[in-house]
């Protein structure tokens, strides 16, 4: 599409999920996107990548939405992917040992619709059952404040048990936020739980049939036929921004490029990298100010080829281990599902560590040997099974630490600079960080931007999902 002259111009900082969302809804709203990415590829913390050992795509982690996360899917039905994720409504967890116990909707109304299954749970006592639920009435009913308190406290001032803290609140709440209950704020675990009960079809999750960059560089493609740029290997290093333009400056392969000018900037860069293009001078502090007090936590990603299969499942969550979930990458991506060593269909699993700071300091053999032991206590068939080839990927910051107090530091979209934008999935959403987070960033900062630039009242943001049953009673 070619330029109209009287287009205005955004340029867009960072190809994650919060720069790719701002960039297709400004497309669409007839700005002219430019978006310049450090990495080869898009995706951000969302990517695949040929690994050099294995010779393999790779995700740099399993990522996986529910169906309560409406802007993502709104995303993927605006680029043309959704047709490339896999809806599952069950949710297996396994015991050490194999024992699988399946969690599903029942014809009950929300939130009671999960109740026969966690009621059947064989690896929850009845007492464990009970405190779950005296917990579960508070956090799903109300909306629950940031009171400072770690959520392990509350669960301590709510009577909860050692099992019912190991088997069902770690599992739940250290993969949707990745951080350990001690550094988790009441109101982020209450939210997960909030918006999973709103109704049965809400915590159905959702797996990407394909390597995540192929699945977002649709969001390239779609930006690119709307008349926008794409620049890779290109990062922002600074901008200087007044009342009528903003100036950026990025390194190229060349080095670093002339000064190009805009008329509005998206930085939809983490809170780390956005600290290190901030001008210097009074209007970056009260930003700086709010990025001092933001923590990563990491996620480790262990990835095995086995010879033969190990398992019929797809996914699991996998109990009292340091392995917390498993995905059959060879089941779930139909391009896997060839032999790894072509004399006979092998098992691609994934299995993920979130909050792995246990495992930042030890060696990949070391990691591989431990997820190995571990995976051949769940799943038996992987006890004859040969390991063909393995690889370790540490994402050491992978997301903000949602902790007591974090939410009062989240900045808006709105900026000192008023031709100047945020977006990102630490910033104001609401969410924590997800793919989610990231999408309604970048349609919250180009909502921002429509509104500066005098098309007031453009939305982007889909509605959340409703409440069904007896939630509709407790959720506005
Ligand atoms: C291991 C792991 C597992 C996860 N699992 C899940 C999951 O299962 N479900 C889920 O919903 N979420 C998951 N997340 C979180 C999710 O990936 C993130 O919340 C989301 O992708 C963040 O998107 P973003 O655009 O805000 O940031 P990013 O993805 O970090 O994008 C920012 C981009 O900016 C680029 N950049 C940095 N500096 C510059 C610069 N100076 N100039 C230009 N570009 C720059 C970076 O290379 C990056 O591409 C996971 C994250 C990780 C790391």
């Amino acid at each position: 599409m070619p330029p109209t002259p009287t287009q205005p111009t955004v340029a867009i900082a960072g190809g994650g999920l919060a720069g790719l969302a701002a960039a297709c809804a400004l497309s669409d709203a007839g700005f002219r996107v430019t978006l310049f990415e450090k990495r080869p590829f898009l995706g951000g913390r969302a990517s695949s990548y040929e690994h050099p050992g294995t010779g393999e795509v790779v995700d740099n982690c399993q990522h996986v939405l529910f169906r309560v996360c409406t802007n993502l899917v709104k995303f993927y039905e605006h680029i043309g992917v959704a047709d490339q994720i896999r809806w599952f409504d069950q949710m297996n967890f396994i015991e050490p040992g194999g024992r699988v116990s399946v969690m599903k909707a029942s014809p009950l109304p929300a939130p009671l619709h999960t109740a026969p299954s966690f009621l059947h749970f064989p690896f929850l006592s009845t007492t464990d059952k009970l405190a779950i639920t005296r917990a579960l009435i508070p956090l799903t009913l109300m909306v629950q404040k940031d009171s400072g308190q770690s959520f392990q406290q509350w669960l301590n001032a709510h009577g909860q048990t050692k099992n019912a803290v190991a088997r069902f609140w770690h599992p739940i709440l250290i993969s949707a936020l990745s951080e350990d209950l001690d550094r988790i704020s009441v109101s982020a675990a209450a939210q997960v739980v909030r918006e999973s009960m709103k109704t049965p079809a809400a915590r159905h999750m959702g797996v990407p049939t394909l390597p995540l960059t192929d699945l977002y560089n649709a969001a390239g493609d779609y930006v690119r036929s709307h008349g926008g740029r794409l620049h890779c290997r290109c990062p922002l290093e600074s901008f200087a921004a007044d009342a009528s333009q903003v100036r950026v400056r990025v390194r190229d392969k060349e080095g670093v490029a002339p000064e190009e000018t805009f008329d509005y900037l998206v930085l939809a860069l983490p809170f780390d990298a956005l600290e290190s293009v901030l001008p210097m001078g009074e209007n970056s502090i009260p930003l700086r100010e709010k990025i001092a007090h933001f923590e990563n936590s990491p996620i480790t990603g262990i990835h095995l080829w086995f010879d033969r299969q190990i398992s019929d499942l797809d996914h699991a969550v996998l109990l009292d281990r340091t392995i917390q979930w498993m995905f059959h990458k060879s089941r779930l991506q139909p391009m896997r599902a060839q032999s790894e060593n072509g004399s006979g269909p092998g098992s691609y699993i994934e299995l993920v560590v979130s909050s792995s700071k246990t495992l930042i300091d030890k060696s990949r053999a070391e990691i591989v040997d431990l997820a190995l032991s571990e995976v051949r206590e769940f799943f038996p068939a992987a006890r004859d099974a040969n390991l063909v080839k393995s690889t370790v990927i540490k994402e050491v910051n992978a997301t903000y630490s949602p902790r007591p107090g974090i939410d009062a530091h989240r900045p808006t979209p709105i900026t000192a600079w008023p031709r100047v934008f945020l977006a990102g999935d630490w910033t104001a959403t609401g969410w924590p960080a997800t793919m989610e987070g990231a999408v309604r960033s970048g349609y919250l900062a180009a909502e921002a931007l429509a509104d500066a630039s005098g098309n007031k009242g453009m939305r982007f943001l889909s509605p959340d999902m409703p409440a069904s049953g007896l939630m509709r009673l407790f959720v506005k």
